[in-house]
């Protein structure tokens, strides 16, 4: 059973190369973007406590998020994808007790590389086309600020146990995802 992370800076693809992946491995997809989105749009308590959060383009505490991925987890049969998840070392820290308390392992965790300028283009891009409240010019600076001080320090926790897969990130989409097929094995 595989159980995968898809990492990047926002708009390196992890949206869109989850679909392939969780289609050819057979894996539920959890993207906690999607998880905390449906919060606030079913205006739960919980949603009314991070809409300003995530409307400035900040991080939510690891508290919510891995409370999240717990019963995620549990819930799970098939092997996952997580996307979005983890984004800071203590999160990824976490996954691997969570996996294990299941008797599971992370198989690998595939990093997309694009660079920041092309980030960027297609964050504005994205911002016209599906309007997500996050995605404009002051929140998309504070989301890659937040991307290079808490989270990519995640992937040297991932290269020291032998698990970073790097792809470059740049070109179609089907020859990315095939890219990233190659990566995982
Ligand atoms: P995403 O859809 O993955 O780009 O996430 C959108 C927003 O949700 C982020 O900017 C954060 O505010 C929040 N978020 C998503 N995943 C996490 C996470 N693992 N830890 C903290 N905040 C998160």
């Amino acid at each position: 059973m595989k159980n995968i992370v898809i990492f990047g800076a926002p708009g390196a693809g992890k949206g869109t190369q989850s679909d392939f992946i969780v289609e050819h491995y057979g894996l539920t997809h959890v993207s906690t973007g999607d998880l905390l989105r449906k919060e606030i749009a079913d205006e739960t308590e919980l949603g009314k406590r991070i809409k300003g959060i995530m409307d400035a383009g900040q991080l939510v505490s690891d508290d919510i998020v891995i409370e999240m991925m717990d019963k995620a987890i549990a819930a799970d049969t098939k092997g996952m994808l997580f996307d979005g998840f983890p984004r800071t070392v203590a999160q990824a820290e976490v996954l691997d007790k969570l996996l294990a308390k299941h008797g599971r392992e992370l198989t690998c965790m595939v990093q997309l590389e694009v660079p920041k300028e092309e980030l960027v283009r297609r964050l504005l891009e994205r911002a016209t086309i599906q309007g997500r409240a996050d995605d404009n010019e002051v929140t998309i600076n504070n989301r890659l600020n937040e991307y290079n001080s808490k989270t990519k320090p995640v992937a040297d926790y991932y290269a020291k146990q032998g698990k970073q897969r790097v792809v470059d990130g740049l070109g179609s989409i089907e020859d990315i995802a095939a890219r990233i097929r190659q990566a995982i094995g």
